[in-house]
């Protein structure tokens, strides 16, 4: 026997995305699809702007990954350098 709404009687259902006025959430109301009247509220879990969220993240993530990588790899070729130096005869030394 399906379910009957209580102000309509009618039996047929539907889901509906609403931000509530005052609210910063978004939530889907399962209501009578004849006349509307809510008999449910499910929070709804936007995964699109999660995804951008991740995204976002992942791309600060990879520049600071990458600014690191360049100080470390200036770094290296100081090393690099000082050490090529020292293991040279100097010139005006000789
Ligand atoms: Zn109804």
């Amino acid at each position: 026997m399906p379910s009957k709404c209580g102000f309509c009687n009618e039996s047929s259902w539907e889901m509906h995305l609403e931000s509530p006025t005052g609210g910063t959430q978004q939530l889907v109301f399962v209501r009578c699809s004849a006349c509307r009247a809510p008999v449910g509220v499910l929070p709804y879990h936007n995964s699109h702007a999660k995804l951008e969220q991740m995204d976002r993240d992942a791309q600060e993530a990879y520049r600071l990954t990458h600014g690191a990588l360049a100080s470390m790899e200036e770094s290296v070729r100081g090393v690099i350098l000082y050490l090529q130096r020292q293991a040279q005869p100097n010139d005006w030394n000789s």
